[in-house]
């Protein structure tokens, strides 16, 4: 929603909150086969993307949530070799995950092939990584590749999506998550971005019971900020077939080719708020 020609606003109508920020102009504006997708040049974020009116990623904070939705789970690994991310179109978790010498291929699976057109014309940076021989960009959809995966052909799928509505619903289900246990070998590990814990705490919850359901021993809150999303405060769920992860690994990425994941970071990213493990554990919000 536009409020007048200077400002881009994301109501939340659910929470009766609303986010915006200044624009100097509209670079794009384009009803794709599955969303309507929006690029703002904004007047202190850098570039904007907006999917069917959804804060996507700016240019200034993008990179909390590609670092974290990335680094975490593969230092949680012990080797991440074969990587596949659903969503993520924009290409800034790819460049991240191709920064580990362990991969050997990452595969990028997104069903809006006008997402990742629109971030190489908007946001090279991100996109930067593309043409690397580890790299592989496919268009379809997750759901059905995912079911079609070879069985335990993956140490780590990463779910890079959008919010549970329209063609990203599936990606939050019981059936969904039974495809990806059986694509990930017995380490493998699964990461989704998993709303804001404040204000999508029913979602959150209701992700940790559906990946339970579909066999997974563990499931881990991983948290941290992203001013541009609603509240701020944004997480991801890391999902194992063990009670618990394995070890942290030392840092395996030059700190200098990152702004804000650190092995500290890490660790603090883990530690779970008395009343998210309580919801959790009760599956009452
Ligand atoms: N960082 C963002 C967030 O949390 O709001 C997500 C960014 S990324 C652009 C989300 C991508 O998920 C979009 O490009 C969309 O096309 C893709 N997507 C949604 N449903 C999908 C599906 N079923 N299969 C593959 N990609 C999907």
């Amino acid at each position: 929603m536009v409020l007048d020609q200077n400002w881009f606003t994301e109501a939340a109508h659910e929470t009766g909150s609303a986010f915006s920020l200044s624009i100097r102009q509209k670079l794009l504006e384009e009803q794709t086969p599955f969303q309507k997708l929006e690029i703002y040049e904004t007047t202190h974020f850098g570039n904007l993307m907006v999917l069917d009116g959804c804060v996507m990623l700016t240019t200034r904070d993008n990179f909390l949530y590609h670092e974290m939705m990335s680094h975490v789970v593969m230092h949680s690994h012990p080797r991440p070799r074969r990587i596949v991310i659903i969503g993520g179109g924009d290409c800034g978790t790819l460049r991240e995950v191709l920064r580990h010498d362990s991969v050997e291929s990452a595969v990028q699976i997104d069903i809006d092939e006008r997402v990742t057109r629109a971030s190489e014309k908007y946001f090279p940076e991100l996109c930067e990584s593309n043409d690397d021989p580890r790299a592989e960009l496919k268009f379809a959809d997750g759901i059905e590749w995912i079911r079609q995966a070879a069985p335990g052909s993956l140490d780590i799928i990463i779910v890079d999506s959008t919010d549970p509505v329209g063609p990203a619903e599936g990606l939050f289900g019981v059936s969904f998550y039974q495809s990806c246990l059986k694509a990930l070998a017995p380490d493998g590990l699964l990461v989704q971005q998993a709303e804001s814990p404040l204000m999508h705490l029913p979602v959150h919850v209701a992700m940790h019971a559906a990946l339970a359901e579909a066999g997974f021993s563990s499931t881990h809150p991983v948290s941290f900020p992203q001013p541009v999303y609603p509240s701020g405060w944004w997480s991801a769920i890391i999902a194992s077939r063990s009670e618990t992860l394995p070890p942290q690994r030392e840092l395996q990425v030059p700190q200098e080719s990152l702004q804000y994941y650190r092995p500290e970071m890490h660790q603090a990213a883990l530690v779970v708020p008395p009343f998210l493990s309580r919801a959790i554990a009760s599956g009452k919000v």
